[in-house]
């Protein structure tokens, strides 16, 4: 039977990726996933290197951008970018997992800030989940994949 094909945050596999060059390895996670086949991906490190300056996913009157907090820049761009050249070359991917809470890769659980820092919703995709769900394919925050009853 073909594997299924699973597009994953690659600091949940162990890859030093966050902000702090550190990871998100989830054991857990991973014994679930041991039968598919895994393609990692990181959006800011491939645009930004690690470590590197935290961003935040701020409502604008142009859209959700995540701009940082070491410069106020729109660092939007390059991870839109590196999102639609990864589903474009993985066009046969059966599901999402993303690392909850990341204004990059979050699916139901990233926090959005009005432009004044107010919190005002913490259940919103980073801009990466985004696209996989505008594609149409299955998404999951990893801390609900790892429920039992989260079937593949
Ligand atoms: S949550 Fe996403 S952007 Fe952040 S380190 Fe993990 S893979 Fe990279």
């Amino acid at each position: 039977m073909k594997k299924k094909k699973i597009a994953i945050s690659a600091c949940l596999l162990g890859e030093k990726c966050r902000y702090d060059a550190t990871d998100n390895k989830n054991v857990k996670l991973l014994a679930k996933l041991e039968n598919c086949e895994l393609v990692p991906f990181c959006p800011e490190d491939h645009a930004f290197g690690s470590p590197r300056p935290t961003m935040d996913l701020i409502q604008t009157k142009e859209g959700q951008k995540a701009i940082s907090n070491g410069t106020g820049a729109d660092l939007s761009d390059p991870i839109k970018q590196y999102a639609t050249v990864f589903f474009d070359k993985h066009s046969d991917i059966d599901l999402f997992i993303g690392k909850d809470r990341s204004p990059s890769c979050g699916v139901c659980s990233a926090r959005l800030y009005d432009k004044e820092k107010n919190l005002i919703n913490t259940k919103e995709a980073g801009l990466m989940a985004k696209e996989a769900k505008i594609r149409g394919i299955r998404s999951f925050d990893a801390e609900v994949f790892i429920c039992p009853e989260t079937m593949l």
